[in-house]
């Protein structure tokens, strides 16, 4: 783990603790924290391109605020669908998108900037092969994530499940192909595997595991995190998935969990009577970022150390 172990101010944890003098507050980084190359390629590229003429970006580049808003200043605009692009040049974001859909930009003659993350498009390879194979593909994932109508896009038909429940609600089919969302819980998914082979015993179910390494390595991290903290604060945007996948990784090891999307967030309530604080992000979340949060953490505890001694 890439314990940054800096010592702050010891603390007394309530009257009756004396040996606390020798206790220090530390701050600990998960091993895999905060952006992936995917993004961090993607949105180099939007800053590239922004700066070289109007720009429009299909669907959120990261699901970040701060990031969109530096995009924002300038001038990039977002659209949802290929029909609202009013500027000639489109950018497809790094969760991808479907072939018809580019093959619609092509015929509106937009000049398209492809920043589809390279994992992304091993999972739409396995979407394929699935689908070439004869079986029913069924994508563990968020139903209304741009990755996942990305992935979904060139099927006539297909199941998204998450929950149990959207398990239940399926369908039988001789053959099932399941794939997933990048950025789902590797655990998560392989619960849904095994709960679609419970409920079709007769059928075959073919698992392509499609979870992205970066992803499983922050999840890893993370678990390894909580069960070291006391607290642990997950940097992030609130609807990036993986950021959400992480809080909940933490909060199965460690009961006092928090999700912030800035270093404005972070409350000095949390930091009582606590000396060590797990700090992790979200694969959409930059550095800078990062770091402004485990200052105002630092700041804070330290506040809370000094006003209880
Ligand atoms: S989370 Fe994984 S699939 Fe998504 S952009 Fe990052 S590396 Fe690529």
């Amino acid at each position: 783990m890439d314990g940054d172990v800096r010592p702050m101010k010891a603390r007394k944890r309530g009257s009756n603790v004396t040996a606390c003098a020798t206790e220090t507050i530390r701050v600990i980084r998960a091993a895999h924290l905060g952006m992936c190359f995917g993004v961090r390629d993607a949105i180099a590229l939007a800053l590239e391109h922004a700066d070289a003429g109007p720009l429009t970006i299909l669907g959120d580049l990261v699901h970040n605020p701060s990031v969109l808003s530096a995009l924002e200043a300038k001038g990039v605009a977002v659209a949802q669908d290929v029909a609202e692009v009013k500027t000639t040049t489109l950018m497809v974001t790094a969760h991808g998108t479907s072939e018809r859909t580019l093959a619609r930009t092509r015929a509106l003659g937009l000049n398209v900037v492809e920043a589809t993350c390279p994992l992304v498009h091993v999972a739409h390879r396995a979407v394929t092969t699935l689908a070439r194979d004869g079986y029913h593909v069924v994508i563990v994932g968020r139903r209304d994530h741009v990755e996942v109508r990305g992935l979904t896009g060139d099927l006539d038909r297909f199941d998204v499940v998450l929950e149990d429940d959207d398990v239940l609600a399926l369908e039988e089919h001789p053959r099932i192909g399941v794939a997933a969302q990048t950025t789902q819980a590797v655990e998560k998914v392989r619960h849904v595997v095994d709960l679609i082979k419970q409920r079709f015993p007769r059928s075959e179910v073919r698992f392509i595991d499609t979870v992205c390494k970066p992803t499983k390595d922050r999840q890893s991290a993370a678990a390894e995190l909580a069960r070291q903290s006391e607290v642990v604060i997950v940097v992030g945007g609130r609807s990036s998935n993986n950021t959400r996948e992480l809080v909940n990784t933490c909060a199965r090891h460690c009961t006092r969990v928090h999700h912030v999307q800035t270093d404005a967030d972070v409350r000095p309530e949390w930091f009582d009577g606590v000396n060590v604080i797990g700090l992790t992000a979200g694969t959409s979340t930059p550095g800078d970022v990062i770091d402004r949060v485990e200052a105002r953490i630092r700041r804070l505890a330290e506040q809370e150390a000094s006003a209880s001694t």
